[in-house]
């Protein structure tokens, strides 16, 4: 005689509920051998189910000892429980505990999923099943389009799909009329007789009679065990096995992992899919944050580009001297000591590549019978180039003017509306009077609409040796922008320019604009500016995250008895955990794409505009933006999916 498959020692299972304790079963003994039929009859609240759970290892007994094919099930943890269940247990619900996003193949796979089986056999299998099960014609209903026989016919179809030795049936034909009842309880013999071991809880006695065993428990006590003679389906009772196919365990542990991981992922979209608008709501934290990280990088970036292209318009390596000890000095314009050879001297050092000294007055302007006063400026050749200045027409003058003390003149658009009211006459080439001195307009510079400097005066740019000589008289300068040799950090080329004028001067009576030093300043201020709304954006980031924290929270409350249901199909703690971090972490990562999406968006409608910079947008800062979100979901999804895979499954399985 072989030993029994199933076998229970004074197994006792109670209750702690508050001050009481319930005893549900007490000292148990049974056992069942492989293949046989039993049924477990009893009164409502004599212990069925409690037993039932425990011989489906969805329960551990309190005491006693239960072994299954020889293994002691008390010694066992969760995951190797989860591995009974699969190995030996396909289950049969009273309310069918199908999957309500899924098909009928959907459903009856899922077992082979956690199994590691790969889908095209689960696929095979799952459809050979239904259609031996009567449902050729159902295989993509939901459970929603089914009758009640038709979903208990896939929930059997699910037991049987790993192959199981034992299925458990927990008043299987309770929520069915009689004639589907029946249809089911006909299947369950058939069942048996391939060899399997069917054990019925029931309380309704003439389902009982089918079974060849009928076991009666009274208040957790074994009251009776008793052979049968069943009334139907006595013939196919010793038929030998015809199983199907021997139950295939997985070929390789990474390659189960990874199927496991897929269908887990498709798992997830059809969830989200089910909850489109509040995964999409839950999204918009995300979307926000990232968004908003996003844009405001690129805005960092962008202005800061444009502040610095305004600069490098000074030209790299360039030092600006003006009288005075700072900016808005009062007295700088009584100070007369920054003069002409000042700028001759300085073009002498070794260190300088060029001098550009720049002078100003004011005078008055007149062509025929129109008189304007205006600002005369001096400058040099580079000055328009350095300031980027433009030229509606003519030309500017150049260096042979500057020497030869031309008197040519550029004007800006101020003093072209002034002198020439008719559009029609152009004025390059006339000859205005600046002053007493006649001078030939050879360029008219562009309407500045924006910036430093666009004032509505007139001014008219003439080279700086002819305002020094023809207007001033005097050699007093109103700066001096010394070019430096690319070899000469202009750091120290500042200290020696300062140190040479002072003592040319005997005292420090002017200030020195460093191109370099602003540029650096400017750079820092931009980046604590984008750091600083950057973290605000992060923030939002976090608020973003704890919504998805509580969307799963609220996710996993909704789904205990689907996590139930996964369980007692051999679902590991940690394909639970997995399903809902998946989901977790799929919406961030949706959220990340979408929040991405818009950042761009709105940049191209933001450069459409001419705003006077552009976005730009760093790889690095979307990357960070696609990690960070992950992180989130990862981060504030673990709470959530941890508490879903420590679920209890008999208390999973009996939330409705
Ligand atoms: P049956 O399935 O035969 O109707 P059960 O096995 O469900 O009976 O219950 C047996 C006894 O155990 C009942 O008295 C019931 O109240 C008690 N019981 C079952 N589950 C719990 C539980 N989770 N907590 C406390 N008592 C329980
Ligand atoms: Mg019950």
């Amino acid at each position: 005689m072989t030993e029994p498959l199933i076998m229970l020692d004074k197994v006792s299972r109670s209750y702690v509920s508050g001050e009481s304790v319930v005893v549900a079963l007490d000292r148990v003994d049974i056992r069942i051998m492989a293949g046989e039929m039993v049924a477990i009859v009893g009164t409502s609240g004599s212990g069925k189910s409690t037993l039932m759970n425990i011989l489906g290892c969805l329960d551990r007994p309190t005491a006693g000892r239960y072994r299954i094919a020889g293994r002691d099930v008390g010694s066992l943890d969760m995951d190797e429980l989860a591995e009974l269940r699969r190995e030996h247990f396909g289950f049969i619900f009273q309310r069918y505990h199908l999957l309500a996003e899924m098909t009928a193949i959907g459903n009856v796979e899922m077992p082979a999923v956690y199994a590691g089986r790969s889908s095209t056999e689960r696929r095979d299998q799952a459809s050979r099943l239904l259609h031996r099960l009567g449902m050729a014609k159902r295989l993509t209903h939901t459970p929603g389009q089914l009758s009640g026989g038709q979903q208990q016919r896939v929930s059997i179809a699910r037991a049987l799909i790993n192959n199981a030795d034992v299925i458990l049936a927990d008043e299987p034909t309770g929520a069915l009329d009689s004639r589907s009842g029946d249809e089911v309880l006909r299947i369950l013999d058939e069942i048996h007789a391939e060899g399997r071991t069917v054990i019925i809880v029931t309380h309704d006695m003439a389902v009982a009679r089918r079974a060849r065993r009928i076991i009666e428990l009274r208040d957790g006590v074994v009251h009776s065990d008793r052979p049968n003679h069943p009334d139907t389906a006595a013939a196919a009772a010793d038929k030998a096995s015809t199983n199907d196919a021997p139950a295939p365990r997985s070929a390789s542990h990474w390659w189960s992992a990874m199927g496991r991981f897929r269908e887990t992922l498709r798992m997830a979209l059809l969830s989200m899919n089910a909850h489109r608008l509040r995964a999409f709501l839950t999204m918009l934290g995300i979307i926000i944050g990232v968004a908003s990280v996003v844009c405001v990088v690129a805005l960092g970036a962008g202005s800061q580009e444009k502040v610095l292209a305004n600069i490098n318009g000074l030209g790299t390596n360039t030092l600006e001297i003006f009288p005075g000890k700072d900016f808005g000095d009062t007295r700088s314009t009584k100070i007369k000591t920054l003069v002409l050879a000042d700028a001759r001297a300085l073009e002498q050092q070794s260190y300088v590549a060029g001098v550009t000294p720049t002078v100003s007055t004011s005078s008055t302007l007149r062509f025929g019978s129109i008189e304007a006063s205006a600002q005369i400026s001096g400058v040099g050749e580079h000055y328009f180039q350095v300031k980027g200045t433009q030229l509606a027409e003519g030309a500017f003058f150049d260096a042979d003017d500057v020497r030869s003390y031309a008197q040519d003149a550029v004007i800006d658009d101020n003093a072209r509306k002034a002198l020439f009211p008719d559009r029609a006459v152009s004025p390059v080439g006339q000859v205005i009077i600046v002053g007493r001195v006649p001078c030939r307009v050879i360029g008219v510079t562009r309407q500045q609409t924006s910036g430093f400097g666009s004032s509505a005066s007139p001014t008219v740019y003439l080279p700086y040796t002819t305002v020094q000589a023809r207007f001033l008289g005097d050699p007093t300068l109103r700066s001096i922008s010394v070019r430096i040799n690319d070899t000469m950090p202009t750091d120290l080329a500042e200290q020696a320019v300062t140190g040479f004028l002072t003592e040319r001067h005997r005292t420090k009576d002017f200030f020195i604009l460093n191109t370099d030093e602003i540029r650096r300043t400017i750079q820092s201020t931009a980046q604590v500016l984008t750091l600083l709304v950057a973290a605000i954006a992060v923030i939002s980031l976090i608020v973003g995250g704890i919504g998805v924290m509580n969307i799963m929270l609220v996710s996993v409350s909704e789904r205990i008895s689907e996590i139930g249901v996964r369980m007692a199909v051999g679902a590991r703690q940690s394909d639970i955990l997995q399903q809902f971090l998946i989901e977790a972490v799929l919406v961030c990562l949706i959220g990340g794409g979408l929040g991405i999406g818009f950042a761009v968006g709105f940049g191209v409608l933001f450069n459409a505009f001419d705003v006077g910079f552009r976005l730009i947008y760093s790889t690095t800062a979307i990357v960070i933006a696609v990690v960070s979100s992950t992180a989130i979901g990862v981060a504030f999804g673990y709470w959530p999916a941890r508490n879903a895979s420590r679920l209890d499954p008999v208390a999973a399985l009996s939330r409705e």
